[in-house]
């Protein structure tokens, strides 16, 4: 016998039942209001067994919640004993958690024990008896809850060390498990979602235990109380019945405020970069109240895409990319081509409201000690404005500062020379000689652009290149959190962003492996012939694939969207080596290979994002916050010694006041709420102890 049973509407759920995909002998939905929906779901979904039928194998429960509590529970006691007589499974789809406790003897309780022991000991302020819950290598991932920083503290010690330093403070307790979300346990791990507070913050997190204690703990912030945002419920009202005061119309307001701030008031926050890193954390700060302003150079939003050349679309699929408060619609391409991500996010930046200045660039920053604020000058479209803000946020692009390697006779050579952020794409080259210095995704998307122009396209590699296809990396990378299924499945974006995020740095590798393994082995045929074609393959360092190498060095992988295969098919020219000299018509190899070039374009990638802070503020202060990205992992391209966290992202670095946003689509979502907390709690006068702030190692 199969039994299904779902606590509230389960709205994709009589669909599946009664679609064949799950064919249980009972079903009982138990919810209250949301009964009759899920019956009338039923009734439209076409189903194969008739509803007659499929009806009489289901109880609905209607009533006041403590009145349906006792009917579940029998009902339950019921189905559990039918279902340990026939030896049959029970499914329970979401669960009613006081009734399920009574029948699951594994996970529930267990946790909920561990959590009432924890609570205890947080209430009692009993550090020793804390760490007794924690595995010796227990990992404890906090993202601005408890440490005011992105911190992973590993192990049983370093958990104590940031115990002692916040727990008085940040009093965090009242822990249990979340409402909306289900236990599981696979291979011995259980994982649960939880919810708790502390002085000034409601929070949530996930936790993983293996032989009853915490393996791994991420503690998340969600809002801080008293300074919720008016989402939902909380709705502003937009109309204003009745006179406010100053009788203006929203348009009005709107004006005025832009008229204002920056001139006669100061904004909080001054944002540099006005790319979608920019105004994903302006659209959060809007919506807490915190005054910001967006400085653009660009003459539109969204140009930071429409500037790049002309064959790209976004490499990650929709899934992965929306951004805060606004997802893409249902009809929205699965790849975006870049000027429609450009549209959107100036669409974004109108109805977000934010103070959007275009056509400006800061000039010149310093922090003002006397007073505690950054003097920011600004040339708005010709006008030099200063402005005083408290808090300066360096949104300027990881993938903005570019690298252009110095060789010698650059000024000789007759043809063009561009970096791929200034390469336009194919027009006006065919029929040409192009040399593409690089073998990542930029050089892998421009050449593949130039070669279907009829432009003889040359790609020299340096040094070896990850390569994942794009459908594999979807299919075993991304498909389980961010796809139709993952969101049929109940897994929404916040909820695939906290599982991402849940998983330490220190022992994503071990995550990230079987994936590239399994990859490996189904592309197998593919990945030899690019050895075949003369491409440096490699898997990353541990053989952990693309996301590592994002994370470690930000580069050195490509995500075949249809070059490898012009690669392997000759049809992109492959020279392998490093370049010695560029002549008047082209390129020399250190092999004594000249590759002939009316075109040199530099994909050679970009700076560490301190380098803005060294054009903009100064060297020192550059070198005071050191190197941007990275995790210390002693792989190239990413020195030793070990972080744990993404060096300097979205949390408080060696310069007061001073921060950095940016990363993908997926990364400028889930941090900005993290980065703009921890603003707003500086604005509000909350006390922020910042834990663990990190030492710097290197400059750049
Ligand atoms: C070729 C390519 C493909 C990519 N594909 C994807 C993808 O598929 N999915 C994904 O998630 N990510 C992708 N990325 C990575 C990343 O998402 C993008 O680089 C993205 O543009 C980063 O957004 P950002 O806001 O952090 O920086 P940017 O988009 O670079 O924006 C920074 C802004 O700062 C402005 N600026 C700089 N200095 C100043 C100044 N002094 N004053 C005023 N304004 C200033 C610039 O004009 C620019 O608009 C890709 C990157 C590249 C290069």
């Amino acid at each position: 016998m199969r039994v299904i049973i779902s606590v509230t509407a389960a709205t994709n759920y009589p669909k599946k039942v009664l679609s064949g995909d799950i064919n249980p002998d009972f079903s009982l939905w138990l919810g209250l209001k949301d009964i009759g929906l899920g019956l009338a779901l039923a009734q439209s979904a076409g189903a194969p067994i008739p509803l007659g039928a499929a009806s009489q194998k289901m109880f609905a429960l209607p009533g006041p919640w403590g009145r349906a509590h006792q009917d579940c529970t029998a009902m339950l006691h019921l189905f559990s004993d039918l279902s340990r007589r026939t030896s049959q499974k029970m499914i329970l789809t979401r669960h009613f958690r006081g009734v399920y406790d009574m029948l699951d003897t594994t996970k529930e309780p267990k946790v909920n024990a561990l959590l009432a022991k924890l609570n205890q000991a947080l209430a009692d302020q009993r550090i020793d008896q804390i760490l007794t819950l924690f595995l010796k290598d227990c990992y404890w991932r906090d993202l601005v809850a408890l440490t005011w920083n992105i911190k992973t503290m590993e192990g049983n010690a370093a958990v104590g060390e940031m115990l002692s330093a916040q727990l008085a403070n940040a009093k965090p307790g009242n822990f249990m498990l979340h409402a909306d979300r289900d236990v599981s346990d696979e291979d011995g791990v259980i994982t649960a979602w939880i919810t708790f507070e502390t002085s000034v913050a409601r929070c949530e997190g996930q936790m993983r235990m293996k032989d009853g204690k915490i393996w791994t703990l991420l503690t998340s912030i969600v809002e801080l109380k008293g300074h919720e945002e008016p989402l939902g419920i909380n709705r502003p009202s937009g109309a204003k019945h009745g006179s406010d005061g100053n009788g203006l119309t929203w348009k009005e307001q709107q004006k005025k405020e832009r008229a204002e701030q920056g001139y006669t008031e100061q904004p909080y926050v001054v944002i540099i970069g006005g790319g979608q890193g920019g105004i994903a954390l302006g659209a959060r700060l809007r919506q807490l109240g915190v005054p910001a302003i967006i400085v653009e150079r660009n003459e539109r939003a969204g140009d930071s895409w429409r500037k790049r050349y002309k064959s790209l679309c976004l490499h990650d699929p929709v899934w992965y990319d929306h951004l805060p408060y606004l997802p893409f619609p249902s009809n929205w391409p699965v790849f975006t081509p870049k000027d429609k991500i450009g549209d959107w996010l100036e669409m974004y930046t109108k109805v977000m409201e934010l103070n959007y200045w275009t056509r400006s660039s800061v000039t010149k920053a310093y922090f003002d000690e006397a007073t505690q604020e950054w003097v920011v000058d600004v040339d708005r479209d010709g006008e030099k404005v200063s402005l005083r803000p408290k808090q300066l946020v360096f949104a300027t692009g990881m993938s903005g500062k570019a690298n252009v390697p110095n060789f010698p006779g650059q000024d000789v050579f007759t043809g063009d020379q561009q970096h791929s952020s200034a390469h336009p794409g194919p027009d006006g080259y065919e029929g040409k000689k192009v040399v593409v210095i690089g073998s990542n995704n930029s050089a892998h998307d421009i050449c593949a652009a130039l070669c279907e122009n009829n432009v003889d396209v040359t790609m020299v590699q340096r040094s070896s290149t990850h390569i994942v296809r794009s459908e594999s990396l979807i299919e075993h990378g991304l498909k389980p959190l961010y796809s139709e299924e993952a969101l049929a499945n109940g897994i929404t974006t916040e909820l695939a962003d906290l599982t991402f995020a849940s998983v330490p740095y220190a022992i994503l590798p071990d995550f990230q492996k079987p994936v590239y393994d399994t990859i490996r082995a189904q592309d197998a045929d593919f990945y030899s012939d690019l050895a075949t074609a003369g491409f440096e393959l490699d898997y990353g360092t541990d053989e952990t694939g693309l996301f590592m190498k994002y994370l470690r060095r930000g580069s050195g992988y490509y995500i075949d969207i249809g070059a490898s295969q012009l690669v392997i098919d000759g049809k992109i020219k492959l020279s392998n080596g490093r370049v010695s000299a560029i002549t008047e018509d082209g390129i020399q190899l250190d092999d004594g290979t000249n590759l002939e070039a009316d075109l040199i374009v530099y994909a050679t990638g970009y700076g560490s994002m301190n380098g803005w802070v060294a054009d903009i503020v100064d060297k020192k202060t550059a070198d005071k916050v050191g190197k941007v990205w990275g995790l210390g992992s002693d792989t190239p391209k990413d020195p030793g010694p070990w972080e744990g966290e993404l060096r300097n992202m979205w949390k408080p670095t060696q310069q007061e006041a001073l921060w950095f946003h940016g990363g993908n689509l997926h990364q400028s979502r889930h941090y900005s709420h993290h980065l703009a907390m921890q603003l707003k709690a500086r604005m509000e006068g909350i006390p922020t102890p910042v834990f663990g702030l990190q030492d710097v190692h290197h400059t750049g």
